[in-house]
């Protein structure tokens, strides 16, 4: 059955009674816990190990010398059960659940109302992890991996939050642009002071900036989304997708990247893709124009590199024709992801000591500037948008006097699970726009290093030619 049995709740405690009963270890690792929040703490247990003794000596806890009892849980938010015993376990929380009080019974999800999620504490930020209680392993990792994501002194945002609250509620009437003012807050000078731990300096960079007028000016990121697998993404990216409010992105940026912006964030897609028309430079252009003057945050979102083969040329003109804030993030270009799923290096002390990004279109159709030279400089070439123009493109390495036995390798999908390997020489190149079977992005690398690649599970460029059956002598 699809959906959540579990479904994560923030309950309030503050300076409400929570029960915990108890001796031993059970308890013990609940009192702990619930230390960390401003609920007040009862303990009932007739008897206490030695080092849970010492704990509710030391920190003035109320503890009660007795098996639980009825008035023990007058107006208990919650209680937690754990006497180490099941048959105990189970009478004590049929006694809480009589009273009203919800119960979580220590390690006994079935005798449970409610279960305690994985937490990564950042006080007044916490983020609960709960898995429907079927993999507790898989809790433990992504809290590690959240509790290496959020710096220990993240809780300090929160404190600004808190203390800002009032004041931007009243100064900002709209969600939307309140969510702008916080964002630009954190990433600012008022961010920077609090999570360095001077929450006076941050308050008050925060109240200059809010009465300076949460100016809405707009900002467009050229962001680079890499060869299309979330996790070539760089953290920047990923940071600055969660902030925008428009993610505007190309036919080649697949999905699961695309999901990765923020929930309620507008999507737009330009570009080519299957079944879709694809929108006219300038209209993107004024699109990212239009959007920024609107005082949106726009994620201009590009397959790979921005800044290669992108058209970042004219967008990053149009926007400063139009006056608006532009900003670049980087992002691994499909030759780089090429090179990696082929294990080959791309420059080789000795055999290789160039790299060249080239393009087998030109503008317009045309022949693309530069050739007889790309080619000559004897280094490796990267070959962007060349499977449709492979003839064409060993032509030109032909004529520069290219053998054409230097080694060639061409990758489909590149970076993704999808990935293809092809690997031959420059003779072979001209078979790969005749593959019916290849119809993903392909990066194209030539040059003498590829000899030197792992290449392991490549195919060759030209088809297997399908062997023809012999024609059977005298067959009707
Ligand atoms: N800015 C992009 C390139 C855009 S041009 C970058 O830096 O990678 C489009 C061409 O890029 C495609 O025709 C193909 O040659 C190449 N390309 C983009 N993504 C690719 C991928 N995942 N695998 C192989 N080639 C890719």
């Amino acid at each position: 059955m699809g959906g959540l049995r579990y479904f994560p709740i923030s309950y309030d405690v503050g300076d409400r009674l929570v029960v915990i009963v108890g001796g031993g270890d059970e308890a013990f690792a609940k009192l702990r816990l619930l230390g960390r929040s401003q609920a007040r703490l009862r303990l009932v247990a007739p008897a206490l190990e030695q080092a849970l003794a010492a704990f509710v000596e030391t920190n003035g806890i109320d503890h009660r010398a007795r098996t639980l009892a009825a008035d023990d849980l007058a107006e208990a938010a919650l209680v937690f059960i754990g006497t180490g015993d099941e048959g105990e376990d189970a009478r004590l929380a049929a006694r809480a659940r009589a009273a009203g009080v919800p119960v979580n019974v220590v390690d006994r999800p079935h005798l449970s109302d409610f279960a305690v999620p994985a937490i990564v504490d950042r006080a007044p930020v916490a983020v609960a992890i709960s898995t429907d209680g079927l993999a507790p392993v898989l809790a433990q990792r992504i809290r590690a991996a959240v509790e290496a994501m959020l710096a220990p002194e993240f809780g300090r945002l929160g404190e600004l939050a808190r203390a800002l609250r009032a004041a931007v509620t009243a100064a900002i009437p709209t969600n939307s642009a309140r969510l702008r003012f916080w964002n630009r807050l954190f990433d600012g000078p008022a961010g920077r002071l609090a999570l360095a731990g001077d929450l006076g300096a941050a308050r008050r960079a925060a109240l200059s900036a809010l009465s300076a007028g949460a100016a809405e000016d707009g900002v467009v990121w050229l962001i680079g989304a890499g060869p299309g697998s979330s996790d070539l993404l760089t953290l920047r990216a990923q940071r600055l997708l969660l902030e925008a409010d428009v993610i505007v992105h190309d036919g080649l940026v697949p999905q699961e990247v695309v999901d990765m912006g923020r929930r309620d964030a507008e999507r737009i897609a330009v570009g080519k893709a299957k079944g879709r028309h694809s929108v006219s430079q300038s209209d993107i252009d004024a699109l990212m124009v239009r959007l920024a003057r609107q005082g949106k945050r726009v994620a201009r979102l590009k397959a790979g590199d921005p800044l290669v083969f992108g058209r970042a040329g004219e967008e990053l003109a149009a926007l400063r024709a139009a006056g608006i804030r532009a900003e670049v993030v980087p992002g691994v270009t499909a030759a780089l992801a090429a090179a990696a799923d082929a294990q080959v290096s791309l420059t080789l002390r000795g055999v290789a000591s160039s790299l060249t990004f080239a393009t087998g279109h030109g503008a317009e159709g045309g022949e693309p500037a530069g050739w007889p030279a790309i080619a000559a400089a004897g280094g490796t070439v990267a070959v962007y948008m060349g499977r449709t123009v492979a003839e064409e493109t060993q032509a030109r390495f032909i004529a520069a006097g290219v053998a054409p036995d230097t080694p060639v390798v061409a990758v489909e999908n590149a970076g993704r699970m999808t990935r293809r390997l092809f690997a031959g020489t420059l003779a072979d190149l001209p078979a790969l726009s005749a593959r019916a079977d290849v119809d993903g992005p392909v990066l194209i690398l030539v040059g003498p290093t590829l000899a030197h690649g792992e290449l392991k599970g490549a195919e060759p460029i030209a088809e297997p030619i399908p062997r023809r059956q012999p024609a059977l002598a005298g067959a009707a």
